[in-house]
């Protein structure tokens, strides 16, 4: 089982090179590199389904902070919306934690669900950032 390095190394040799061939043809623009650090995450979101995985811990960070300042804005502005949120969150949450390793998160699907918003972007963002996550389950078969 490649581990994290491994997924992250293989996505950002596929992403650049992608970029800068769209780049070349004049797809994309260079400020959209900005999407990269997103585009490398995809390459490792998979195991989020895993308890060590770097995409866990980035999740739990995440998901913390975010409480956090939820809480916040709960306690200055008093709305129950804020606490409504924070419900949506923990069952979400919930769900990933509860999820068998390599299951949905190692799907076609899971990974159009988290990369369709870039085709309103750029149709070459999107095939960049779905091409990285592929990498990851072709990783996790071949190695
Ligand atoms: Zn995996």
């Amino acid at each position: 089982m490649p581990n994290y390095k491994t997924h992250l190394l293989v996505s950002l040799i596929l992403s650049l090179s992608l970029f800068f061939v769209f780049y070349y043809y004049k797809k994309l623009t260079l400020s959209q590199l900005i999407f990269l650090p997103y585009i490398l995450f995809l390459g490792i979101i998979p195991d989020i389904d895993t308890k060590k995985s770097l995409a866990r811990k980035m999740m739990n960070i995440g998901f913390l902070s975010s409480i956090l300042i939820l809480f916040g804005m709960f306690y200055i502005l008093l709305e129950i919306k804020y606490l409504i949120i924070i419900t949506i969150f923990s069952i979400i949450i919930l769900f990933i934690y509860k999820l068998p390793h390599r299951g949905m998160t190692h799907n076609l699907l899971f990974g159009l669900l988290m990369t369709f918003f870039l085709f309103f972007i750029s149709p070459y963002l999107f095939i960049i950032s779905y091409i990285s996550f592929l990498s990851h389950l072709a990783f996790d078969k071949i190695i």
